[in-house]
């Protein structure tokens, strides 16, 4: 990701984002910081950028002239995201950040003095922006702050990617606490579940003083939290087709956008923002289509219960439902609800990176001939065998290596084959190589996901193609249970010729 910052102080950008975990990122290509002087495009001698407002007042104003190419020199005519930091704007949060992580490039452009000419505002500034209800004398601490909340939720720029997912706000909790050596300081102790070694138990642990530490210093964000509870205990009444849906509540991925209490249960719809899903209990309730567009315009996909015995769903049917999408798969959901972990009989499992899966030769290749999903669980195996299909495939998989949801099972250090976690928050991607087929490998790497998400606090689960039946059947025998309905997934149609849509 490229981060370019229009300012009247370059230095200031440069010193202080090039040091740290930020300069490090820099350092090792992970992302790329253009501090750009605006005062290089003034045309003006001695460089000089402000003037006098009219209408009198106090102060002077940044003009529009230098900011204006200063910017087109920097964007060369690409449509890039460009953010005015102002304590007008709306307020950064950590959903911003997230959100803005998914973007490839984006301009900052640093006020000073009273501010800047309104005019050139208009023709550039894509979003306002403010990091709280105060005034500095300068954008340039509003843009560090923003970048460098942005640049640590870009995969690789963090050491260890999944620690993100315990942080404050992450799923309107705040942190729990932390403790590191000595044990004993001042003579208070370390809390004992901590040094247990039960991953489980630590789990819960944190998440019991997440929830009091919110409670007791943010209740504005602690009542979100439990509005969002009291949903997922509603969806739980019918846990099996409504897990993804509770999961993603639960691990703080998505927003809930719409519910009502029927007769019949609770409708719902969430909505993933970073994954662009859009999941809903109710065909109805999104098919309304000034609700769904409302709702979720920007959603590249749509996961729908529908009863199983319903017939399957065929493009024309997509084509009605949902103008824009066409269906990608059916699929069965999955989940293991003991809290028990379960046996895994080859231990040599760990992270797999990038270069583990390149280095093995004609690992990727054999992986798409077999089918397996490339953009997260939503894709079906058979659909788009083309070159395009394959380059998403081995996208997804650097993707997911990356983010650290990617394990691999090694045979004397040669990469047998890989499991993962998928953007939706899915158990998938388990795959195993030709030559290792008959050592029950798939059986090791489904037993070490499960217990990966469990020390998480998670439920497990998978989503499987419907017709899938003899992976269902593996699954059922490792204590999973299957739901009684199906979800359908559609896919927005563009993305079918668009290389982006490797990135869910
Ligand atoms: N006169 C402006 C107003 O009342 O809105 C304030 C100008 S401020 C002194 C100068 C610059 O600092 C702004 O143009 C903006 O870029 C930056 N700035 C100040 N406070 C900020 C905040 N809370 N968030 C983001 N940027 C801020």
């Amino acid at each position: 990701m490229k981060f370019h910052v229009l300012t009247l102080f370059p230095e200031m950008i440069s010193g202080g984002l090039n040091l740290s975990v930020i300069g490090k990122a820099v350092e090792n290509n992970r992302i790329a910081l253009h501090a750009v002087d605006i005062r290089e495009y003034s045309l003006e001698r001695h460089r000089k950028v402000d003037d006098y407002p009219y209408g009198g007042g106090a102060g002077m104003l940044m003009q529009a002239q230098p900011i204006y190419d200063a910017h087109r020199a920097v964007t060369e005519g690409r449509n890039v995201r460009t953010i005015y930091v102002t304590p007008q704007g709306i307020p950064f949060t950590q959903t911003m950040a997230e959100e803005l992580s998914e973007e490839e490039e984006l301009v900052f452009l640093c006020g000073h003095y009273e501010g800047i000419d309104e005019r050139v505002l208009e023709e550039i500034v894509t979003d306002y922006v403010s990091i709280g209800d105060y005034v500095l004398t300068g954008g340039e601490l509003p843009a560090m702050v923003m970048i460098d909340a942005i640049a640590r939720l870009i995969p690789g720029v963090l050491g260890n990617d999944t620690s993100m997912e315990d942080e404050s706000f992450h799923n309107d909790l705040l942190e729990y606490p932390h403790y590191t050596r000595p044990e004993i300081w001042h003579e208070k102790g370390v809390p004992q579940v901590l040094l247990s070694g039960n991953h489980a138990k630590v789990s819960a642990w944190r998440l019991e003083q997440s929830k009091i530490r919110t409670q007791k210093r943010r209740p504005d964000l602690y009542a979100k939290y439990e509005k969002r509870q009291l949903l997922i205990t509603q969806l739980s009444k019918d846990k099996r087709n409504h897990i993804h849906m509770m999961e993603s509540l639960a691990r703080g991925t998505a927003e809930v956008i719409y519910e009502n209490q029927t007769e019949c249960g609770v409708e719902a719809i969430l909505y993933d923002s970073k994954n662009k899903i859009c999941m809903s209990n109710s065909p109805g309730v999104l098919s309304e289509s000034n609700r769904r567009e409302a709702f979720c315009a920007d959603a590249e996909y749509i996961v729908i219960n529908r009863p199983v015995q319903e017939q399957d769903v065929s493009e024309e049917d997509a084509g009605s439902a949902f103008k824009d999408y066409c269906v990608l798969s059916q699929c069965k959901l999955m989940l293991y609800t003991a809290r028990t972990s379960l046996p895994v009989k080859h231990k040599n499992i760990r992270l797999v990176s990038d270069e583990d899966i390149f280095k093995s030769e004609g690992f990727a290749d054999r992986l798409y001939q077999a089918g397996i999903c490339a953009d997260g669980h939503y894709s079906s195996p058979s659909g788009g065998a083309d070159e395009e299909f394959r380059l998403t495939i081995v996208e997804y998989l650097r993707e997911r290596a990356g983010s650290d949801a990617l394990y691999g099972v090694f045979m004397e250090d040669n990469l047998a084959g890989i499991i993962g976690c998928h953007r939706g928050g899915s158990l998938g991607l388990l795959y195993v190589d030709t030559p290792y087929r008959s050592l029950r490998l798939g059986a090791s790497l489904t037993a070490f996901m499960t217990n990966h998400m469990l020390e998480k606090g998670w439920v497990p689960y998978a989503c499987l193609p419907i017709k899938n039946v003899s992976c269902q059947e593996r699954l059922e025998k490792q204590g999973f249970y299957k739901a009684s309905g199906k979800i359908v997934i559609y896919r927005k149609k563009y993305l079918q010729t668009n290389p982006g849509y490797a990135k869910i």
